[in-house]
């Protein structure tokens, strides 16, 4: 079994004396890893640490910086299949997707390792005898926390920005993948000087406490309800909170579209990583002249879908992250078709081990069912007819979240006034994923707030100082 350690202040195997945790790998729920718990004290210390080594790590020259998680994104491609296969071990996705989680945090730190050094202020039109500029210098001490669904990649994206920026770090992923988030510091902290990056282990009270101390910035990527009570606890202690949290994300398909690629678009947005992505799809809206024929198509998509563990190599939708998932999705569809939804496929618990869940579409959905009002994060299409793309587009807005949509139309008018009117942070038309490096949204509503990602997550981890610079007055003649 996988033995998580802490890392506090270049020690690693520190602490972790509140119990401990046992994470059964989701396709037949056999132990994994074993995790330490962190004690308040080990928090406590982890940002003590932090906070010491932070003018150090500070003053490092940003090229060294850089080279260091340049060699760290090294590191982290030469483990890149052990990375892999302890992700899929721990939360279930093939691994296939897992390679590409780990290939994508490899290509963020580098990214993080060029940007870093280029991450330049500005000088000022001032005063002919001064010099005024603009310079970035790192907030100090930022507090990691990630979650479990894609964990090489989004804790790479959060770890490269803080630590080429120049702030230490104090990192605690997932309770549900913590055998990732270890592997993944051991890489790092190997390129780093001592208390540069520590590593808690542990659940969401390990997280809270962590969020109330003495830390400059709070970055988590996560669910709403965390996210919030991380801002309350950033408003008590006046640290900043970046937050990337949960979505609901829409999906349009207008009048004109062949209903069969539609289909095809909705089951990768809706059954990709078993729908726990959180730019998944959420809540189709069809226009009711397709609907009968995406429907169908989208049945047929779902009854061909190969589940399975991720660790073979015919499967594409591996099971869900544990058993307490598994009964809030089926909880969701439950509810929905006691509400009067109508079950097309999918939608029943399979017997034997693992935490696996079908597939699921259904039909005649409406807005106000917890299905599509909150977020579910299971292999789930809810279907909603409409009768114009108006209709589509106002419904697809309310929501209490505000991440992504995606729109599918022939008309560019419809597409255009899309992006335009939809109050999300990305909106992507005619593809439900892609899109060009570099790119960066800001949530809205319950998604979060903050950029969490791109080359403006530098902007967010770091604090911008005016510096105005005269010389000294010269001695009077009288005084020389
Ligand atoms: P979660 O918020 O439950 O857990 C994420 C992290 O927060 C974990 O490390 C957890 O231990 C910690 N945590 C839990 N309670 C805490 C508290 N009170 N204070 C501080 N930390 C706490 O989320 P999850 O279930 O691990 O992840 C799934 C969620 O993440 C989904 O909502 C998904 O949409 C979201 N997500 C968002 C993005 C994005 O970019 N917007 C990306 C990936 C995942």
């Amino acid at each position: 079994m996988y033995q998580v350690e802490q890392l506090i202040g270049g020690e690693w195997g520190i602490g972790g004396t509140a119990g401990e945790l046992v994470v059964a790998d989701p396709a037949d729920g056999r132990p994994v890893t074993r995790a330490p718990v962190a004690s308040d004290g080990d928090v406590d210390a982890a940002v003590k640490t932090a906070r010491q080594r932070a003018s150090q790590w500070a003053r490092t020259a940003p090229a060294d910086r850089a080279a260091a998680l340049a060699r760290a994104a090294d590191a982290v491609a030469a483990d890149a299949e052990r990375l892999a296969l302890l992700t899929t071990q721990e939360m279930g996705r093939p691994l296939e997707e897992s390679r590409a989680g780990v290939a994508a945090g490899v290509a963020t730190l580098r990214q993080y390792a060029e940007l870093g050094p280029l991450h330049r202020g500005r000088s000022l039109a001032g005063d002919d005898g001064a010099v005024d500029l603009m310079v970035h210098q790192p907030r100090g001490v930022v507090a990691v926390i990630t979650p479990w669904n894609d964990p090489v990649a989004v804790s790479c994206g959060l770890l490269g920005a803080a630590l080429v920026t120049g702030n230490t770090v104090v990192y605690k992923p997932s309770e549900r993948t913590p055998g990732t988030g270890h592997a993944l510091a051991r890489l790092l902290a190997g390129e780093l000087p001592a208390g540069v990056l520590n590593l808690l282990s542990g659940g969401g009270r390990v997280g809270a406490r962590l969020a109330g101390q003495d830390v400059d910035v709070v970055a988590h990527v996560g669910s709403t309800a965390t996210g919030r009570s991380i801002a309350a606890a950033c408003a008590r202690t006046g640290a900043k909170a970046v937050l990337e949290n949960g979505g609901s994300d829409p999906l349009i398909v207008d009048a004109d579209v062949d209903p069969y690629w539609a289909a095809e678009q909705v089951a990768v947005g809706a059954f990709s990583n078993a729908g726990q992505i959180c730019t998944a799809v959420e809540r189709v809206y069809v226009h009711r002249a397709v609907a009968a024929s995406l429907l169908e198509a989208l049945v047929g998509r779902a009854a061909q879908l190969r589940v399975g563990p991720g660790t073979d190599p015919k499967t594409q939708m591996g099971p869900l992250v544990d058993l307490a998932h598994r009964d809030l999705v089926h909880g969701k569809v439950t509810d929905a078709v006691r509400r009067g939804a109508r079950l097309l496929c999918g939608g029943t618990v399979p017997p034997g081990p693992g935490s696996f869940y079908p597939p699921t579409v259904l039909a005649d959905c409406a807005d106000d069912m917890p299905l599509l009002r909150e977020e579910t994060f299971g292999p789930v299409a809810p279907v909603v007819e409409v009768d114009t793309f108006d209709e589509a587009l106002a419904r697809a807005g309310r929501s209490p979240y505000g991440l992504a949509a995606t729109v599918l139309t022939g008309s560019m008018a419809h597409a255009q006034r899309a992006w335009r009117e939809l109050p999300v942070g990305t909106v992507k038309v005619n593809a439900v994923f892609g899109g060009a490096p570099g790119g960066a949204a800001h949530p809205r509503r319950g998604s979060g707030h903050g950029f969490g990602y791109g080359p403006e997550l530098l902007d967010e981890l770091t604090v911008t100082k005016v510096v105005h610079l005269r010389p000294a007055a010269a001695l009077a003649p009288e005084r020389s």
